[in-house]
């Protein structure tokens, strides 16, 4: 899932450490995406909670 639009571009095999964003053109970096993804996760749910 693309940290910048949101976009969900399904599973990457493993060995595909980086990838464009069809959507928004946004280049990534595999585990510095799954780690916003996450991030964002927790800033949502903080909010709900706050
Ligand atoms: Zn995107």
């Amino acid at each position: 899932m693309c940290s910048t639009c949101g976009h969900k571009d399904g599973t990457k095999a493993l060995h595909i450490r980086e990838w464009d964003c069809p959507q928004c053109g946004t280049h990534h970096d595999r585990d510095v995406n799954a780690a916003l993804n996450i991030l964002h996760k927790g800033l949502k749910k903080t909010s709900i909670e706050g």
